[in-house]
Parts: C-alpha cells; sequence; structure tokens
C-alpha cells in the first residue's frame, strides 16, 4: 500500500483531474453498481455530504437511536445541514421497518417532512451486526413508494457482504446513496466515498467543497484506496474469524455470547464484572492491548488486519487474565 501510495500518479482534485481518485471512484461506483462516487476525506463528511445531498435545511432524517450519524457526528447534521433528526429506538441492526414507515411525515405546512432514512450496515454500537438482505429490501419498497430517499452509512458494509455473502452490488441496488470507508476494516489511512448517481454526485462535489473537503494531489490516498479494494476485502473473512475465536475464549467470562458475534466487533458486556468498560481498558493498556470503552459498562474488541493470530492469543490471555481476577 505504502509503494502504491508513493508511486500514484497525481493531479489536482479541486479541479477534477486526479488521475488516480478518478480510477478509484470508478471503482467504487462500478463495484456498487452506481454511475458514481467521490472521495471524501473522512466517514463522517461523506455521510454528511449525502444527508444534506438528500435533506434540505428544515427537513428531517429518521434513523436508528444508536446509529454513528446520530451519536458520533456531533451534532453534524444539524449543525451543518439544517437536519432536523428523528429517531427510532434502535437495538443495533434490528429494524421494524413498520415502525419506520408509520414515522414518516409527508411533505408540506406544518409537519417536518421526512426526506431521508439512514440505515447502518454493518451497525457499530450494535456490535458489528448485519441488517438482513430481506429487511433492506423491505425499506427500498418503503422508500420506493413514499419517495423518501435511503442513505447506507456502510463504513463497514464490506464485513456484511463477506459475513452474508452478499455482493456489493446487490447493496448498492437498494441505497439511493451510501457512503463507504477505506479506513476502518480495509486499512487505508485515510479515505471515504460517497456513491450515488451522476446527478448527486455532481452536487456532493459543491457540498464537499463547502464542507472543506475539497483536495489536491490527493492520489496519494486514492492509491491507498484502490489497494485496498484490490487485496483487502476477501481477507475480513479472517477477522470475523479471529473475533469468533475471541468471543468463544472469553465466553465462560459471562462476558459476550459467541453466537452474537457477526463480523469483526466483538462487545464485552461488563455490567456483572466489578470492572467497568473504562477500567478494564486501562488495564488491558498496561499489558499493551488496546480496547475502547464504549458505554460505561460496554467494552469494544476489533481484530483488523494489524491483528494476527500471535496478537489475538495475546489478546485472550491478557483479557482473561483481568477478567478472571475481577
Ligand atoms: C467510523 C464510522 C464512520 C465514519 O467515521 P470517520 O471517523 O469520520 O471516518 C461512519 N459510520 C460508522 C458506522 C463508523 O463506524
Amino acid at each position: 500500500m505504502r509503494e502504491a501510495m508513493a508511486y500514484a500518479e497525481v493531479g489536482d482534485d479541486v479541479f477534477g483531474d486526479d488521475p488516480t481518485v478518478l480510477r478509484l471512484e470508478a471503482r467504487a461506483a462500478e463495484m456498487f453498481g452506481h454511475e458514481a462516487a467521490l472521495f471524501a476525506p473522512s466517514g463522517t463528511m461523506a455521510n454528511q455530504i449525502a444527508l444534506q445531498l438528500h435533506v434540505p435545511a428544515g427537513g428531517e432524517l429518521l434513523a436508528g437511536g444508536d446509529a454513528h450519524v446520530v451519536t458520533y457526528e456531533l451534532g453534524a447534521a444539524a449543525a451543518l445541514g439544517g437536519i432536523s433528526t428523528r429517531t427510532w429506538p434502535s437495538v443495533g441492526a434490528e429494524l421494524d421497518v413498520e415502525q419506520i414507515a408509520t414515522m414518516i411525515r409527508p411533505l408540506g405546512y406544518p409537519s417536518v417532512p421526512t426526506r431521508a432514512i439512514a440505515v447502518e450496515q454493518t451497525h457499530n454500537l450494535g456490535g458489528g451486526t448485519v441488517v438482513p438482505l430481506s429487511v433492506l429490501r423491505d425499506l427500498r419498497g418503503l422508500s420506493d413508494r413514499t419517495g423518501v430517499g435511503l442513505h447506507c452509512d456502510g463504513a463497514r458494509i464490506w464485513h456484511a457482504a463477506v459475513a452474508d455473502d452478499v455482493s456489493l452490488a446487490d447493496y448498492g441496488s437498494l441505497f439511493d446513496t451510501l457512503s463507504v470507508c477505506l479506513s476502518k476494516g480495509l486499512g487505508a489511512p485515510v479515505g471515504s466515498l460517497v456513491i450515488g448517481s451522476r446527478d448527486k454526485m455532481t452536487q456532493a462535489r459543491v457540498i464537499r467543497k463547502r464542507l472543506g473537503g475539497g483536495m489536491r494531489q490527493v492520489g496519494i490516498l486514492a492509491a491507498a484506496g484502490l489497494h485496498a479494494l484490490e487485496h483487502h476485502i476477501d481477507r475480513l473473512a479472517d477477522d470475523h474469524a479471529r473475533a469468533r475465536r475471541l468471543a468463544e475464549a472469553l465466553a465462560p467470562h459471562g462476558v459476550v455470547d459467541p453466537a452474537a458475534v457477526r463480523t469483526n466487533i466483538v462487545l464485552l458486556d461488563l455490567s456483572k464484572s466489578t470492572l467497568d468498560a473504562p477500567a478494564l481498558t486501562a488495564l488491558a493498556a498496561e499489558q499493551g492491548v488496546l480496547i475502547s470503552p464504549m458505554l460505561p459498562s460496554i467494552a469494544r474488541v476489533i481484530t483488523h488486519l494489524d491483528i494476527d493470530d500471535a496478537g489475538l492469543d495475546r489478546t485472550i490471555d491478557v483479557l482473561s487474565g483481568l477478567l478472571r481476577s475481577a
């Protein structure tokens, strides 16, 4: 990846003439069966560009209460897009399409018109859970019937595709827009993409510039993304297998149900332990194992391309030791 970056052919992407960025955008669009894509510096910006495409200021977005766009984007939809967000009570990736249907408000005075629905795939706070294709098809139907736009926060959609053996094109066909991250499981240092129709991506370019996301000789980063798309998708199955092995090893401590682990995220429920998530995180870090405190009683462990079998064994040893003595 570093070599690809070093030798990347570059231009000025603010003028739309960086050949490596153009190649990455074309490749991503093709993989998801859409007309066009736009490179963005972060997943948050990619999501916000997409939300602004769907929802004019004063309009409404529907999303799960624990979605990334609701929880971890610092109020950007409201602060930057003038977008009002209403949430359904969410339990990870579980979606009740009938319930979402009842939430939709029509265009016109005096209610806040619902303009978009956002779905997260895989679901971060749900523990890397996957929304089944059948549920997404029902949502597509709802979107078609109502004219409400459908956006996928697909930061980790690659994991869903590998776990459920669904093609990226099948996912792509169900959404008006998607945001995907090259910098998470795929291991690029920087970069996300917004994906959709050519018209939408033309508008997206304007919004990106307005948000300060127009970059110049950015082919250096796009080359990393192209390398990631080429070499780092199929290997996600290894990360998933390691996550399951971790969950099975820690299950005797009563902190995780291995059957709930679908992809590369393992949530440890510490509500019955004397250690809370910040304490476990700090003690693990002292022994060189880095995890995150997600909620006060939930710690998140992620497997990824820098964690090999030896690293996983060490993680199991350290976390088992801490949980045993807790
Ligand atoms: C990481 C992530 C994003 C984007 O985050 P950035 O840090 O802005 O790149 C968006 N959605 C989900 C579900 C994520 O996990």
